[in-house]
Protein backbone atom coordinates (compact mmCIF):
# COMPACT_ATOMS: atom_id res chain seq x y z
CA UNK A 1 0.00 0.00 0.00
CA UNK A 2 1.38 3.71 -0.78
CA UNK A 3 2.78 5.73 1.82
CA UNK A 4 -0.12 8.20 2.41
CA UNK A 5 1.19 10.05 5.25
CA UNK A 6 1.42 13.85 4.64
CA UNK A 7 3.96 15.24 3.08
CA UNK A 8 5.21 18.32 5.00
CA UNK A 9 6.72 20.61 2.48
CA UNK A 10 9.63 21.55 4.17
CA UNK A 11 11.07 18.01 5.30
CA UNK A 12 10.59 17.36 1.59
CA UNK A 13 13.25 20.06 0.54
CA UNK A 14 14.72 19.83 3.54
CA UNK A 15 15.51 16.45 2.18
CA UNK A 16 16.81 17.95 -1.00
CA UNK A 17 19.12 20.36 0.17
CA UNK A 18 20.77 17.24 2.36
CA UNK A 19 21.16 15.36 -0.72
CA UNK A 20 22.44 17.95 -2.74
CA UNK A 21 24.87 17.25 -4.95
CA UNK A 22 26.36 20.49 -6.15
CA UNK A 23 27.47 24.15 -5.30
CA UNK A 24 23.98 25.59 -6.75
CA UNK A 25 21.57 22.92 -5.69
CA UNK A 26 22.43 23.30 -1.97
CA UNK A 27 21.90 26.92 -2.63
CA UNK A 28 18.50 26.70 -4.42
CA UNK A 29 17.11 24.12 -1.71
CA UNK A 30 18.28 26.39 1.11
CA UNK A 31 16.67 29.10 -0.16
CA UNK A 32 13.24 27.52 -0.35
CA UNK A 33 13.70 25.89 3.17
CA UNK A 34 14.11 29.25 4.18
CA UNK A 35 10.86 30.75 2.18
CA UNK A 36 8.89 27.46 3.21
CA UNK A 37 9.71 28.25 6.93
CA UNK A 38 9.51 31.94 6.68
CA UNK A 39 13.39 32.07 7.99
CA UNK A 40 15.51 35.17 7.08
CA UNK A 41 18.91 33.63 6.58
CA UNK A 42 20.42 37.20 7.11
CA UNK A 43 19.37 36.51 10.91
CA UNK A 44 22.73 34.94 11.65
CA UNK A 45 22.28 35.24 15.50
CA UNK A 46 19.37 33.38 15.94
CA UNK A 47 18.71 32.12 11.94
CA UNK A 48 19.92 28.49 13.52
CA UNK A 49 17.79 28.08 16.92
CA UNK A 50 14.60 29.37 15.14
CA UNK A 51 15.74 26.78 12.03
CA UNK A 52 15.45 24.06 14.61
CA UNK A 53 12.27 25.61 15.92
CA UNK A 54 10.49 25.66 12.95
CA UNK A 55 11.39 22.63 11.23
CA UNK A 56 10.85 19.88 13.54
CA UNK A 57 11.62 16.98 11.49
CA UNK A 58 13.45 13.67 12.85
CA UNK A 59 15.73 13.56 10.04
CA UNK A 60 17.29 17.23 11.17
CA UNK A 61 17.91 16.55 14.53
CA UNK A 62 20.43 13.79 14.24
CA UNK A 63 22.48 17.13 12.48
CA UNK A 64 21.18 19.57 15.39
CA UNK A 65 22.36 17.22 18.20
CA UNK A 66 25.61 16.64 16.48
CA UNK A 67 25.62 20.56 15.72
CA UNK A 68 24.53 21.50 19.25
CA UNK A 69 27.22 19.32 20.71
CA UNK A 70 30.15 21.70 18.73
CA UNK A 71 28.20 24.23 19.81
CA UNK A 72 28.18 23.78 23.36
CA UNK A 73 31.82 23.75 23.74
CA UNK A 74 33.02 26.48 26.45
CA UNK A 75 35.18 28.33 24.34
CA UNK A 76 31.98 30.09 21.86
CA UNK A 77 30.96 30.92 25.52
CA UNK A 78 27.45 30.41 24.42
CA UNK A 79 27.94 32.42 20.91
CA UNK A 80 28.64 35.78 22.69
CA UNK A 81 32.74 35.20 21.97
CA UNK A 82 32.43 37.07 19.04
CA UNK A 83 28.77 38.71 18.76
CA UNK A 84 30.28 42.22 17.99
CA UNK A 85 32.45 40.93 14.96
CA UNK A 86 31.84 40.92 11.67
CA UNK A 87 34.25 38.58 9.51
CA UNK A 88 34.28 38.05 5.70
CA UNK A 89 36.26 35.11 4.13
CA UNK A 90 37.81 34.99 0.95
CA UNK A 91 37.41 31.76 -0.48
CA UNK A 92 34.80 28.57 -0.34
CA UNK A 93 37.71 26.06 -0.99
CA UNK A 94 37.58 23.43 2.39
CA UNK A 95 39.53 25.93 4.84
CA UNK A 96 37.33 29.21 4.16
CA UNK A 97 34.42 27.17 4.55
CA UNK A 98 35.88 25.19 7.76
CA UNK A 99 36.86 28.83 9.24
CA UNK A 100 33.67 30.45 8.55
CA UNK A 101 31.59 27.40 10.47
CA UNK A 102 34.18 28.41 13.74
CA UNK A 103 33.51 31.45 13.76
CA UNK A 104 29.87 31.76 13.38
CA UNK A 105 30.03 28.94 16.14
CA UNK A 106 31.83 32.09 17.98
CA UNK A 107 28.40 34.32 16.87
CA UNK A 108 30.28 36.32 14.65
CA UNK A 109 28.32 37.77 11.44
CA UNK A 110 30.25 35.40 8.72
CA UNK A 111 29.88 36.69 4.69
CA UNK A 112 31.66 33.72 2.48
CA UNK A 113 33.07 35.18 -1.28
CA UNK A 114 33.86 33.04 -3.85
CA UNK A 115 34.63 33.55 -7.28
CA UNK A 116 33.53 30.20 -8.64
CA UNK A 117 29.52 29.47 -9.47
CA UNK A 118 30.47 25.47 -8.78
CA UNK A 119 32.49 22.73 -6.67
CA UNK A 120 34.03 21.28 -9.84
CA UNK A 121 37.37 18.86 -8.11
CA UNK A 122 37.46 15.60 -8.06
CA UNK A 123 41.10 15.50 -6.42
CA UNK A 124 40.85 13.36 -3.64
CA UNK A 125 42.34 14.82 0.41
CA UNK A 126 43.83 12.34 2.46
CA UNK A 127 42.25 12.90 5.67
CA UNK A 128 43.88 12.60 8.98
CA UNK A 129 42.44 10.83 11.84
CA UNK A 130 41.35 13.94 13.69
CA UNK A 131 40.02 15.76 10.34
CA UNK A 132 37.57 12.30 10.29
CA UNK A 133 36.65 13.15 13.76
CA UNK A 134 36.04 16.72 13.16
CA UNK A 135 33.86 16.51 10.07
CA UNK A 136 32.02 13.36 11.64
CA UNK A 137 31.04 15.41 14.34
CA UNK A 138 29.58 18.39 12.13
CA UNK A 139 27.60 15.86 10.75
CA UNK A 140 28.82 14.50 7.36
CA UNK A 141 27.76 11.12 7.64
CA UNK A 142 23.64 13.12 7.24
CA UNK A 143 24.88 14.73 4.18
CA UNK A 144 26.98 12.18 2.55
CA UNK A 145 26.26 8.77 4.29
CA UNK A 146 29.33 7.40 2.46
CA UNK A 147 31.41 9.61 4.30
CA UNK A 148 35.33 8.29 5.26
CA UNK A 149 33.32 4.13 5.83
CA UNK A 150 35.09 1.49 6.85
CA UNK A 151 38.77 2.33 6.69
CA UNK A 152 38.57 5.07 4.07
CA UNK A 153 40.56 8.21 5.01
CA UNK A 154 39.85 10.67 2.21
CA UNK A 155 37.47 12.54 0.25
CA UNK A 156 36.99 14.42 -2.67
CA UNK A 157 37.94 18.31 -2.46
CA UNK A 158 34.13 19.07 -4.00
CA UNK A 159 32.42 16.49 -1.48
CA UNK A 160 34.28 17.78 1.58
CA UNK A 161 33.08 21.52 -0.17
CA UNK A 162 29.41 20.48 0.05
CA UNK A 163 29.47 19.16 3.48
CA UNK A 164 31.15 22.16 4.57
CA UNK A 165 28.83 24.65 2.45
CA UNK A 166 25.69 22.65 4.00
CA UNK A 167 26.72 23.10 7.79
CA UNK A 168 27.83 26.67 6.70
CA UNK A 169 24.81 27.82 6.05
CA UNK A 170 22.44 25.98 8.83
CA UNK A 171 24.28 27.98 10.65
CA UNK A 172 23.93 31.53 9.77
CA UNK A 173 26.78 31.92 7.15
CA UNK A 174 26.02 33.68 4.11
CA UNK A 175 27.92 32.07 1.16
CA UNK A 176 27.76 34.56 -1.99
CA UNK A 177 29.44 32.54 -5.35
CA UNK A 178 30.03 34.22 -8.25
CA UNK A 179 31.56 37.03 -7.08
CA UNK A 180 35.52 37.86 -7.07
CA UNK A 181 37.39 39.56 -4.19
CA UNK A 182 39.34 42.50 -5.52
CA UNK A 183 40.84 44.34 -2.91
CA UNK A 184 39.80 46.20 0.20
CA UNK A 185 38.68 49.72 0.72
CA UNK A 186 40.00 51.46 3.48
CA UNK A 187 37.44 53.05 6.18
CA UNK A 188 36.15 56.74 5.81
CA UNK A 189 34.40 58.35 8.59
CA UNK A 190 31.13 57.27 7.96
CA UNK A 191 31.83 53.46 7.21
CA UNK A 192 34.18 50.61 8.02
CA UNK A 193 36.39 48.55 5.94
CA UNK A 194 34.54 46.87 3.01
CA UNK A 195 35.66 44.83 -0.14
CA UNK A 196 35.98 46.23 -3.40
CA UNK A 197 33.99 43.34 -5.96
CA UNK A 198 33.49 42.37 -9.03
CA UNK A 199 30.53 42.82 -9.93
CA UNK A 200 31.09 45.85 -8.52
CA UNK A 201 26.89 45.98 -7.42
CA UNK A 202 27.00 42.72 -5.44
CA UNK A 203 24.99 43.51 -2.16
CA UNK A 204 28.10 41.80 -0.19
CA UNK A 205 30.08 45.10 -1.25
CA UNK A 206 28.04 46.68 1.44
CA UNK A 207 28.94 44.68 4.02
CA UNK A 208 31.34 46.54 6.87
CA UNK A 209 33.68 44.38 8.71
CA UNK A 210 36.65 44.17 11.26
CA UNK A 211 38.57 40.54 10.26
CA UNK A 212 39.24 39.64 7.05
CA UNK A 213 40.37 35.95 6.67
CA UNK A 214 42.12 35.08 3.18
CA UNK A 215 41.77 31.90 2.11
CA UNK A 216 41.62 32.08 -1.59
CA UNK A 217 44.10 29.13 -2.20
CA UNK A 218 47.71 28.68 -3.17
CA UNK A 219 49.22 31.36 -4.54
CA UNK A 220 46.97 34.29 -3.81
CA UNK A 221 48.65 36.75 -1.53
CA UNK A 222 46.60 39.67 0.06
CA UNK A 223 47.94 42.95 0.10
CA UNK A 224 50.19 43.40 3.63
CA UNK A 225 51.82 39.63 3.36
CA UNK A 226 54.69 38.36 1.62
CA UNK A 227 55.01 34.74 0.34
CA UNK A 228 58.28 33.27 0.37
CA UNK A 229 58.72 30.06 -1.89
CA UNK A 230 60.91 27.11 -0.52
CA UNK A 231 62.65 25.63 -3.07
CA UNK A 232 63.45 22.04 -3.20
CA UNK A 233 64.35 19.71 -5.88
CA UNK A 234 62.14 19.51 -9.18
CA UNK A 235 59.26 17.67 -8.18
CA UNK A 236 56.48 17.06 -10.83
CA UNK A 237 52.77 15.87 -9.64
CA UNK A 238 50.10 14.15 -11.81
CA UNK A 239 46.94 13.69 -10.68
CA UNK A 240 44.33 12.10 -13.05
CA UNK A 241 40.54 10.64 -12.10
CA UNK A 242 38.71 8.15 -14.19
CA UNK A 243 35.11 7.20 -14.02
CA UNK A 244 34.19 5.48 -11.19
CA UNK A 245 31.07 3.05 -11.78
CA UNK A 246 31.35 1.41 -8.51
CA UNK A 247 31.11 -2.27 -10.22
CA UNK A 248 31.98 -5.21 -8.25
CA UNK A 249 35.23 -5.41 -10.11
CA UNK A 250 36.30 -1.98 -9.28
CA UNK A 251 35.25 -2.17 -5.59
CA UNK A 252 37.44 -5.11 -5.27
CA UNK A 253 40.61 -2.95 -6.41
CA UNK A 254 42.59 -2.38 -3.18
CA UNK A 255 43.61 1.59 -2.89
CA UNK A 256 47.14 2.40 -2.72
CA UNK A 257 47.56 5.18 0.22
CA UNK A 258 50.50 6.06 -0.79
CA UNK A 259 53.85 3.80 -2.07
CA UNK A 260 56.99 5.70 -1.74
CA UNK A 261 59.97 4.44 -3.99
CA UNK A 262 62.60 3.96 -0.98
CA UNK A 263 59.73 0.98 0.75
CA UNK A 264 58.86 -0.36 -2.70
CA UNK A 265 62.01 -0.51 -5.11
CA UNK A 266 60.73 -3.66 -7.23
CA UNK A 267 57.35 -1.92 -7.81
CA UNK A 268 58.86 0.74 -9.37
CA UNK A 269 61.50 -0.78 -11.31
CA UNK A 270 58.62 -3.42 -12.62
CA UNK A 271 57.06 -0.02 -13.44
CA UNK A 272 59.52 1.24 -14.81
CA UNK A 273 61.29 -2.09 -17.10
CA UNK A 274 57.37 -2.04 -18.08
CA UNK A 275 56.52 1.30 -19.09
CA UNK A 276 59.52 3.43 -19.39
CA UNK A 277 57.49 5.17 -16.70
CA UNK A 278 59.40 6.17 -13.53
CA UNK A 279 57.47 7.31 -10.61
CA UNK A 280 58.85 8.59 -6.89
CA UNK A 281 55.65 7.82 -5.36
CA UNK A 282 51.70 6.97 -5.91
CA UNK A 283 48.26 7.50 -3.85
CA UNK A 284 45.43 5.99 -5.23
CA UNK A 285 42.25 5.92 -3.84
CA UNK A 286 38.72 5.23 -4.83
CA UNK A 287 35.72 8.26 -4.08
CA UNK A 288 33.26 9.99 -7.29
CA UNK A 289 36.03 8.92 -9.31
CA UNK A 290 39.30 6.28 -9.19
CA UNK A 291 41.93 9.13 -8.22
CA UNK A 292 45.64 8.91 -8.80
CA UNK A 293 48.73 11.54 -7.67
CA UNK A 294 52.06 10.42 -8.55
CA UNK A 295 55.36 12.19 -8.36
CA UNK A 296 56.73 11.58 -11.97
CA UNK A 297 60.31 12.06 -12.74
CA UNK A 298 61.53 14.34 -15.09
CA UNK A 299 63.53 12.12 -17.24
CA UNK A 300 60.69 9.15 -17.89
CA UNK A 301 58.35 12.28 -19.01
CA UNK A 302 60.76 13.01 -21.56
CA UNK A 303 61.41 9.61 -22.74
CA UNK A 304 57.73 9.17 -22.65
CA UNK A 305 57.22 12.54 -24.68
CA UNK A 306 54.90 14.31 -22.09
CA UNK A 307 57.66 17.14 -22.02
CA UNK A 308 58.47 17.91 -25.21
CA UNK A 309 61.67 19.81 -24.63
CA UNK A 310 64.26 19.71 -21.27
CA UNK A 311 65.01 23.21 -19.89
CA UNK A 312 66.73 23.11 -16.00
CA UNK A 313 63.78 25.97 -15.51
CA UNK A 314 61.04 24.16 -13.87
CA UNK A 315 58.09 27.22 -15.33
CA UNK A 316 59.84 26.50 -18.79
CA UNK A 317 60.01 23.09 -18.81
CA UNK A 318 56.09 22.49 -17.88
CA UNK A 319 55.21 25.33 -19.82
CA UNK A 320 52.11 24.40 -21.53
CA UNK A 321 53.23 24.59 -25.11
CA UNK A 322 55.90 22.21 -23.58
CA UNK A 323 53.18 19.35 -23.14
CA UNK A 324 51.85 17.09 -25.23
CA UNK A 325 48.69 16.49 -23.91
CA UNK A 326 47.75 12.97 -25.77
CA UNK A 327 51.00 11.66 -24.27
CA UNK A 328 50.05 12.92 -20.63
CA UNK A 329 46.84 11.09 -20.92
CA UNK A 330 48.82 7.85 -22.11
CA UNK A 331 51.10 8.26 -19.37
CA UNK A 332 48.31 8.96 -16.37
CA UNK A 333 46.66 6.26 -17.63
CA UNK A 334 49.62 3.22 -18.24
CA UNK A 335 50.65 4.56 -14.62
CA UNK A 336 47.42 3.40 -13.10
CA UNK A 337 46.81 0.54 -15.00
CA UNK A 338 50.36 -0.90 -14.04
CA UNK A 339 49.72 0.09 -10.42
CA UNK A 340 46.62 -1.36 -10.01
CA UNK A 341 47.92 -4.53 -11.05
CA UNK A 342 45.49 -4.12 -14.47
CA UNK A 343 42.69 -4.91 -12.60
CA UNK A 344 40.77 -1.55 -13.76
CA UNK A 345 40.97 -2.16 -17.34
CA UNK A 346 38.24 -0.33 -18.77
CA UNK A 347 40.31 3.50 -17.18
CA UNK A 348 38.03 6.27 -18.91
CA UNK A 349 39.14 9.49 -18.08
CA UNK A 350 36.70 11.73 -16.33
CA UNK A 351 35.82 14.82 -17.33
CA UNK A 352 36.71 18.38 -15.92
CA UNK A 353 34.21 21.26 -16.17
CA UNK A 354 36.22 22.19 -18.97
CA UNK A 355 34.59 18.73 -20.76
CA UNK A 356 38.62 17.98 -21.11
CA UNK A 357 39.86 14.48 -19.86
CA UNK A 358 40.80 15.48 -15.54
CA UNK A 359 44.37 14.63 -15.69
CA UNK A 360 46.89 17.66 -14.65
CA UNK A 361 50.31 18.19 -14.13
CA UNK A 362 51.17 20.75 -11.26
CA UNK A 363 55.28 21.53 -10.32
CA UNK A 364 55.81 20.71 -6.74
CA UNK A 365 59.54 21.94 -6.75
CA UNK A 366 58.56 25.69 -4.77
CA UNK A 367 56.44 25.58 -2.33
CA UNK A 368 55.23 28.67 -1.04
CA UNK A 369 54.24 29.83 2.51
CA UNK A 370 53.65 33.30 4.03
CA UNK A 371 56.00 34.74 6.17
CA UNK A 372 53.16 35.40 8.15
CA UNK A 373 50.03 34.63 9.48
CA UNK A 374 48.44 37.94 10.22
CA UNK A 375 48.72 41.55 10.26
CA UNK A 376 46.33 44.02 12.11
CA UNK A 377 45.33 47.54 10.07
CA UNK A 378 44.20 50.89 11.55
CA UNK A 379 42.34 53.66 9.69
CA UNK A 380 40.75 56.37 11.11
CA UNK A 381 40.83 54.60 14.35
CA UNK A 382 39.11 51.41 12.38
CA UNK A 383 41.01 48.10 13.22
CA UNK A 384 40.78 45.43 10.74
CA UNK A 385 42.22 41.77 11.66
CA UNK A 386 43.39 40.10 8.28
CA UNK A 387 44.34 36.44 8.78
CA UNK A 388 45.47 33.56 6.23
CA UNK A 389 44.33 30.30 6.27
CA UNK A 390 44.35 27.25 4.19
CA UNK A 391 47.01 27.09 1.07
CA UNK A 392 46.71 30.84 0.89
CA UNK A 393 49.05 30.30 4.37
CA UNK A 394 51.40 27.31 3.52
CA UNK A 395 51.14 25.34 0.30
CA UNK A 396 51.20 21.83 0.93
CA UNK A 397 52.75 18.47 -1.18
CA UNK A 398 49.62 16.95 -1.99
CA UNK A 399 51.82 13.36 -2.38
CA UNK A 400 52.14 14.00 1.29
CA UNK A 401 48.65 14.68 1.86
CA UNK A 402 49.17 17.00 4.66
CA UNK A 403 47.02 19.77 3.02
CA UNK A 404 43.80 18.95 4.93
CA UNK A 405 44.88 18.50 7.83
CA UNK A 406 47.20 21.52 8.60
CA UNK A 407 44.79 23.28 6.84
CA UNK A 408 41.75 22.63 9.48
CA UNK A 409 44.67 23.07 12.08
CA UNK A 410 45.12 27.05 11.02
CA UNK A 411 41.36 27.13 10.67
CA UNK A 412 41.14 26.54 14.40
CA UNK A 413 44.32 28.50 15.07
CA UNK A 414 42.49 31.68 13.40
CA UNK A 415 39.07 30.79 15.09
CA UNK A 416 41.40 31.35 18.45
CA UNK A 417 43.25 34.30 17.41
CA UNK A 418 39.68 35.96 16.21
CA UNK A 419 38.17 34.50 19.20
CA UNK A 420 40.52 36.82 21.29
CA UNK A 421 40.12 39.61 19.29
CA UNK A 422 36.45 39.63 20.03
CA UNK A 423 36.93 38.80 23.36
CA UNK A 424 38.83 42.31 23.34
CA UNK A 425 42.60 41.12 24.16
CA UNK A 426 45.17 43.60 23.23
CA UNK A 427 46.02 43.57 19.26
CA UNK A 428 49.68 42.94 19.63
CA UNK A 429 48.92 39.94 22.08
CA UNK A 430 46.26 38.47 19.51
CA UNK A 431 49.01 38.96 16.63
CA UNK A 432 51.77 37.47 19.03
CA UNK A 433 50.12 34.84 19.87
CA UNK A 434 49.00 34.06 15.92
CA UNK A 435 52.62 33.65 14.90
CA UNK A 436 53.62 31.36 17.89
CA UNK A 437 51.06 29.19 16.53
CA UNK A 438 52.24 29.66 12.90
CA UNK A 439 55.33 28.33 14.04
CA UNK A 440 54.32 25.24 14.77
CA UNK A 441 52.21 24.24 11.68
CA UNK A 442 54.98 23.13 9.19
CA UNK A 443 56.08 20.85 11.91
CA UNK A 444 53.15 19.42 12.65
CA UNK A 445 52.38 15.41 11.98
CA UNK A 446 49.41 12.79 13.46
CA UNK A 447 52.44 12.10 15.73
CA UNK A 448 53.01 15.08 17.99
CA UNK A 449 49.80 16.15 18.26
CA UNK A 450 46.93 14.97 20.43
CA UNK A 451 45.23 12.07 20.09
CA UNK A 452 42.41 13.05 22.03
CA UNK A 453 40.07 14.16 19.22
CA UNK A 454 37.26 14.33 21.27
CA UNK A 455 38.79 16.71 23.30
CA UNK A 456 39.73 19.20 19.90
CA UNK A 457 38.50 22.66 20.13
CA UNK A 458 39.81 25.84 18.97
CA UNK A 459 41.42 26.00 21.57
CA UNK A 460 45.59 25.11 20.43
CA UNK A 461 46.04 23.61 23.78
CA UNK A 462 43.73 20.88 22.94
CA UNK A 463 45.31 19.55 19.73
CA UNK A 464 49.39 20.60 19.84
CA UNK A 465 51.38 19.03 22.68
CA UNK A 466 53.33 21.23 23.11
CA UNK A 467 52.23 25.13 22.60
CA UNK A 468 53.84 28.43 24.24
CA UNK A 469 51.53 31.14 22.85
CA UNK A 470 53.96 33.65 24.00
CA UNK A 471 57.09 31.83 22.02
CA UNK A 472 56.72 35.43 19.68
CA UNK A 473 56.29 37.87 21.84
CA UNK A 474 54.59 41.17 21.01
CA UNK A 475 58.07 43.76 20.47
CA UNK A 476 58.64 41.21 18.06
CA UNK A 477 55.69 41.70 15.87
CA UNK A 478 54.80 45.66 16.33
CA UNK A 479 56.75 46.02 13.49
CA UNK A 480 55.94 43.84 10.26
CA UNK A 481 52.36 43.17 11.01
CA UNK A 482 50.55 46.25 13.20
CA UNK A 483 50.14 48.81 9.95
CA UNK A 484 48.57 51.79 11.66
CA UNK A 485 47.91 54.75 8.58
CA UNK A 486 46.83 58.02 9.37
CA UNK A 487 43.85 58.56 11.63
P1 LIG B 1 41.24 26.10 -2.09
O1 LIG B 1 40.59 24.81 -1.94
O2 LIG B 1 42.17 26.30 -3.22
O3 LIG B 1 40.09 27.20 -2.15
C1 LIG B 1 40.34 28.55 -2.43
C2 LIG B 1 39.03 29.14 -2.94
O4 LIG B 1 39.17 30.55 -3.04
C3 LIG B 1 38.72 28.62 -4.33
O5 LIG B 1 37.43 28.06 -4.34
C4 LIG B 1 38.85 29.85 -5.21
O6 LIG B 1 37.95 29.85 -6.27
C5 LIG B 1 38.54 30.98 -4.23
N1 LIG B 1 39.13 32.27 -4.60
C6 LIG B 1 40.42 32.51 -4.93
N2 LIG B 1 40.59 33.82 -5.19
C7 LIG B 1 39.38 34.41 -5.00
C8 LIG B 1 38.93 35.76 -5.11
N3 LIG B 1 39.74 36.76 -5.46
N4 LIG B 1 37.63 36.01 -4.85
C9 LIG B 1 36.78 35.02 -4.49
N5 LIG B 1 37.16 33.72 -4.37
C10 LIG B 1 38.44 33.43 -4.62
N6 LIG B 1 45.35 18.63 -2.54
C11 LIG B 1 45.57 17.32 -2.41
O7 LIG B 1 45.86 16.86 -1.29
N7 LIG B 1 45.46 16.46 -3.48
C12 LIG B 1 45.13 16.92 -4.73
O8 LIG B 1 45.07 16.16 -5.68
C13 LIG B 1 44.87 18.28 -4.90
N8 LIG B 1 44.51 18.77 -6.09
C14 LIG B 1 44.29 20.10 -6.23
C15 LIG B 1 43.93 20.58 -7.48
C16 LIG B 1 43.72 21.93 -7.67
C17 LIG B 1 43.36 22.43 -9.04
C18 LIG B 1 43.87 22.83 -6.57
C19 LIG B 1 43.63 24.32 -6.75
C20 LIG B 1 44.21 22.36 -5.31
C21 LIG B 1 44.43 20.99 -5.13
N9 LIG B 1 44.81 20.47 -3.91
C22 LIG B 1 45.01 19.14 -3.76
C23 LIG B 1 44.98 21.33 -2.73
C24 LIG B 1 43.72 21.26 -1.89
O9 LIG B 1 42.62 21.50 -2.72
C25 LIG B 1 43.80 22.26 -0.76
O10 LIG B 1 44.87 21.93 0.10
C26 LIG B 1 42.51 22.27 0.02
O11 LIG B 1 41.42 22.40 -0.84
C27 LIG B 1 42.46 23.41 1.04
O12 LIG B 1 42.56 24.56 0.35
P2 LIG B 1 41.96 25.97 0.68
O13 LIG B 1 40.57 25.96 1.19
O14 LIG B 1 42.98 26.71 1.45
O15 LIG B 1 42.00 26.56 -0.81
Amino acid sequence: MANKEPVNPSHATFDLFVQAKTCQEVKKHFTELCRQLQLDPKDYSNFYTKLKESLNYWKAKAVWTKLDKRASQDVYEQGKACAQNKCLVLGAGPCGLRTAIELSLLGAQVVVLEKREEFTRNNVLHLWPFTIYDIRELGAKKFYGKFCSGSLDHISIRQLQLILLKVCLILGVEVHTGVEYKGLIEPSVEKGWMAKLEPPSHPAAAFQFDVFISAGGGRFVPEGFKHKGLRGQLAIGITANFVNRNTAAEIQVPEISGVARIYNQKFFQDLLNETDIDLENIVYYKDDTHYFVMTAKRKSLLKRGVIKQDYSDADQLLAPANVDHAALYLYAHDAAYFSTGGQLPDLQFALNPAGQRDVAMFDFTCMHRAEHASLVRERRGKKLLIALVGDCLMEPFWPLGTGIARGFMASFDTAWTVRSWGMGVQHMTVIAERESMYQLLSQTTTENTSKKYPLYSIDPKTRYQRINLSAIHTRQVKKPFIKAEGK
